[in-house]
């Protein structure tokens, strides 16, 4: 039996590259777009994002720039999105074309039902997310409907679809739905009638954009929003409160001007001194003390200590202590100023920017937090989020700001490091009531978190590279101090420098998540459940197999603790952890022909230290107990090791999964039936016969039937 992953099998499908697509929901209300969005998302493997105006705003009606935000964010996560608004005019949809990069297909999808039957549905519905419903509704589809315009290729579609019945709307919805990662569709326009054929009496102008500028009063100032207010901006975010002329920031971010900054730098406040109220004279030993360690490890990079006012206590005692020090001027200064300015106003380009926030990485407070939050826009809510949900006193947390942000075009600013010290304030949430040894200790954390996260960001911006290249959205925000040239396999064996019991994440690993680690650094006092020991890797029997046969490999060099500390310099070892996992899924299948096998990663694991699953597909076994169980292996959280590889070769980075695949429909990774529990769904496995198309075609399933060629 010969097998390999790595070769496209015979006769099967070439894996392709992972399509992205925008589609451009057009319709009035009423005409089924929220339906189409949710049915699609239902049925499909695709992570879809619904970008829908009437609940943008924490579920409330929000602004097109919001969705403008929101949806460049998505496509920079690697999803798809669907756009879920009326668009029902050239210069509504033109916005939205402009996302995306080139390889960004771009699709357009006309629900064009009957006047009437929008109308009956908009009236009839209750409790609409924009509550756009009853004789409101009437009256705006009415408004809305002469100015309906339909779409062309040359506003920059790649694709139309025109649906004019619910017959129509159902094959798209099959057809949207049935796209896998890499699935495309062919280009051009479909299902379109001449125009004359459909035609009502009287409504021909529907189909024409006429001059609305006797009509505006009446209906909404977004026509593309189904039920916002004339005029609802929402506060909070800056690209709501400077209006229509954002449009021209997100264009300029997202047509691709990277932020310049020609070299690294982190503008950073003073840490807990203002709202936290701790000791100037105590924070101001600590930060110097802190950059002094520090300002050797960054490179050329470098540190600025921000604060408003020439008056700043803080920053002339900072300022003071690092001259006594001979701290060098050129890798340390002090600038007074706005950090949410400081290019704009102030001549200083920082692309990297520090928020001392609250434990729940909220916008809000009076002081910096609340300004960065505003500044930065609702994007950096979302890709916050994406990180992290809470800080613990003195942990910090990276966050690459899309280029979505304002921030990003106007600023420079290319991340933003969250944040939390410590708390002398009575009158704030976990006060530490003067216990200045505790406090300090803290805040020495902060510094010291902050500023390798920081040292984490400019690794990859590399000496070589010092013209201020945005990284990648995916840039881990890991320390990756510890890691050195062991992980690329030049040395062997466990590398001893001193390592952090943490770990290479500023992330902190539970003590019960440290299992792996340690077997990993000292294989020979688990010879109970190690199967195999190399210097690079150990493999061992999952103790919680959630399969028939499930193994993992793991990797034995400091500093890896998971995908996320991977870069190309590991292609070797990755590369060895997938041999050696092959090797085992090939004798295992040797003792039962009727496994078949997967090897991959999950994008943001439990345990602590790299490490591969080999797990037989039958998801047999009493371990499967949850929906995050089964998700964490079937959605695209799970990464196949092929794929990591090929990822890391061609691109350099990894795009990872993340959680927010736990919230998917429990989907036989057969049939693609959708069971509604846990118990049904294993029930179903255990007589489901399909063949595992999707893998076989990719390339990513281990079976005796494969006659791949090594
Ligand atoms: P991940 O979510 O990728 O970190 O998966 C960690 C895997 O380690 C899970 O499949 C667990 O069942 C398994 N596991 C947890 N603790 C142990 C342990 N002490 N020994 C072996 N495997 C473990």
């Amino acid at each position: 039996m010969e097998i390999d992953q790595r070769n496209t099998p015979p006769g099967g499908k070439k894996r392709e590259e992972l399509k992205q697509i925008i589609v451009v929901l057009i319709g009035l209300p009423g005409s089924g777009k929220s339906t189409f969005c949710e049915e699609v998302a239902k049925i499909s493997n695709r992570p879809w994002v619904r970008v829908c105006q009437d609940a943008i705003n924490n579920g409330k009606s929000g602004t097109k720039i919001m969705c403008l935000s929101v949806a460049a964010a998505a496509l920079e996560y690697g999803k798809s999105v669907l756009i879920d608004r009326c668009n029902i005019d050239k210069e509504q949809r033109a916005d939205f074309l402009k996302l995306g990069g080139s390889e960004t297909e771009k699709h357009a999808v006309v629900l064009d039902l009957p006047n009437s039957l929008c109308i009956s549905r908009s009236v009839k519905r209750s409790g609409h997310e924009g509550k756009l419903q009853g004789g409101r509704a009437a009256q705006v589809v009415n408004h809305m409907a002469p100015k309906k315009e339909l779409p062309k290729l040359s506003e920059g579609f790649n694709r139309i679809m025109f649906c004019y019945n619910e017959k129509d709307v159902k094959e798209a919805i099959k057809l949207y739905g049935s796209l896998s990662l890499c699935d495309s569709l062919p280009f051009g326009c479909f299902g379109q009638k001449s125009v004359d054929s459909m035609v009502q009496v009287g409504i021909r102008s529907f189909f024409k954009k006429q001059d609305t500028s006797g009509n505006a009063k009446s209906v909404p100032e977004d026509s593309g929003n189904q039920g916002a207010e004339a005029g609802s901006h929402t506060a909070g975010d800056a690209l709501e409160k400077k209006g229509k002329h954002d449009k021209v920031d997100v264009t300029i971010s997202i047509s691709g001007s990277t932020a310049s900054c020609s070299i690294p730098t982190l503008a950073f406040p003073s840490i807990s001194t203002a709202d936290f109220q701790f000791d100037l004279e105590k924070a101001s030993d600590i930060i110097v003390e802190q950059v002094e360690e520090y300002i050797g490890r960054i490179g050329e990079a470098k540190l600025v200590m921000v604060d408003l006012s020439h008056g700043s206590k803080i920053l002339s005692l900072v300022k003071t202590k690092a001259a006594k020090k001979n701290i060098d001027s050129n890798k340390f200064s002090t600038f007074v100023g706005d950090i949410t300015q400081l290019r704009s106003c102030g001549g200083l380009s920082c692309n990297v920017i520090a928020n001392p926030t609250n434990w729940e990485i909220k916008p809000g407070g009076g002081g910096v937090n609340a300004a960065v939050f505003k500044a930065a826009g609702f994007v950096l809510e979302v890709a916050t989020k994406e990180r992290a949900e809470k800080l613990a006193a003195g942990e910090c947390v990276v966050v690459p700001l899309p280029s979505s942000s304002p921030w990003f075009g106007a600023e420079g600013v290319t991340h933003v490091i969250h944040v939390l010290g410590p708390n002398m304030n009575p009158k704030r949430p976990n006060c530490l009531k003067d216990d200045y040894t505790k406090g300090c200790k803290i805040l020495r954390e902060a510094y010291s978190s902050l500023f390798e996260g920081f040292a984490s960001i400019v690794k990859p911006y590399g000496n070589k590279d010092q013209n201020g290249k945005r990284a990648a959205a995916y840039v881990p925000e890991n320390n990756k101090k510890t890691k050195d040239s062991s992980s690329s396999l030049s040395k062997s064996g466990v590398n001893n420098r001193n390592q952090d019991e943490q770990g290479s994440n500023t992330k902190t690993w539970n003590p019960w998540a440290q299992a792996l680690h340690k077997i990993a650094m000292s294989p020979d006092s688990h010879k109970d459940i190690v199967l195999e020991v190399s210097d690079h890797v150990v493999v061992i029997k999952d103790s919680y197999p959630k399969a028939q046969q499930h193994l993992l490999v793991i990797a034995r060099c400091h500093g890896l603790d998971s995908l996320a500390d991977v870069s190309g310099e590991d292609i070797p070892l990755m590369k060895e952890m997938h041999d050696v996992g092959l090797k085992w899924a090939e004798k295992l299948i040797l003792e039962n022909n009727s496994l078949e096998f997967r090897l991959g990663y999950h994008s943001i694991p439990s345990m602590r230290q790299l490490h591969l699953h080999v797990i037989s597909q039958d998801f047999d076994s009493t371990h499967l107990k949850n929906k995050k169980h089964w998700l964490s292996f079937n959605t695209p959280f799970f990464l196949d090791s092929v794929n990591v590889v090929k990822q890391l070769e061609e691109a350099g980075e990894l795009r990872l999964g993340n959680e927010s695949f736990f919230d998917g429909v429990l989907r036989c990774h057969r049939c693609l039936s959708v069971n509604p529990n846990m118990p049904k769904l294993k029930n179903h496995l255990r007589s489901c016969k399909d063949p595992l198309t999707f893998l076989i075609q990719n390339g990513y399933l281990i079976s005796s039937e494969g006659k791949y060629s090594r």
